[in-house]
């Protein structure tokens, strides 16, 4: 569940604000001084603060400039002044979004939906991760295209990373060296198969530990290869 930080020195308003979060299912928590506020936010993890300017101890200005040195969750700002609106602005202090008071609890439900989502297209867009590939000790970076054999980066060559890779994308299941052939060389089944022999060789001088006795990818005689999980 979303969680949400309220500094907000007027009481009235901040319930009226947690009652309407609250019921569009957001988690809240209200501070009413821009001290304590500003400690939570620091502390404790939020997906959005609304903060008043005026509050008593830091005003929002400095609590605003504060966090926003540490994180970069949205903050929506209020104030019962549309001048203070325009000065917050002008400073340029990184807020999200500003509100005048008095604004309808709906409005600004829809202005935290907005930002929280918006937010979080944000940060799931920063963690894209390589798309990874991993068995017993093997890790396959198929995106960078790199491949560790119990921590340690082997160099591998274009067809060898490609087979490597189809067998431990499909394990356990037992492809001939036609179908290996076919599907890395991508020129139906014209040329010689052998080279599937040669380049399983060369893929198991890397990764196995014993050549002689593979633990990844078998030979089944008189059909062709593969890879044990
Ligand atoms: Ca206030």
């Amino acid at each position: 569940m979303s969680k949400i930080l309220i500094i907000e020195d007027e009481e009235a308003i901040a319930d009226l604000e947690k009652d309407y979060l609250e019921l569009s299912g957001f988690q809240v928590e209200i501070e009413n001084t821009g001290d304590k506020g500003l400690a939570k936010a620091m502390n404790q993890e939020f997906d959005l603060i609304i903060l008043d300017l005026m509050l008593p101890g830091i005003d929002g200005f400095e609590v605003c400039r504060k966090i926003r040195e540490e994180k970069n969750i949205p903050i929506l700002m209020v104030s019962a002044k549309k001048d203070d609106i325009d000065k917050i602005r002008g400073l340029g202090l990184g807020a999200d979004d500003y509100m005048t008071k008095p604004f309808s609890p709906s409005e600004l439900v829809a202005r935290v939906k907005a930002h929280m989502a918006r937010y979080n297209r944000l940060v799931s867009s920063k963690q894209k991760t390589n798309d990874i590939v991993e068995i017993r000790g093997i890790r396959i970076d198929k995106t960078a295209r790199r491949v560790w054999v119990n921590g340690e980066e082997k160099a591998f060559t274009t067809k060898e990373f490609d087979l490597l890779t189809f067998l431990a994308e499909n394990p356990n299941h037992v492809f001939t060296k036609e179908e290996l052939f076919r599907e890395i060389w991508d020129m139906d089944s014209v040329g010689d198969i052998a080279t599937v022999t040669v380049h399983i060789k060369k893929i198991r001088e890397k990764i196995e530990f014993d050549t002689a006795k593979p633990q990844y990818i078998e030979t089944i005689w008189g059909v062709g290869y593969r890879f044990k999980i």
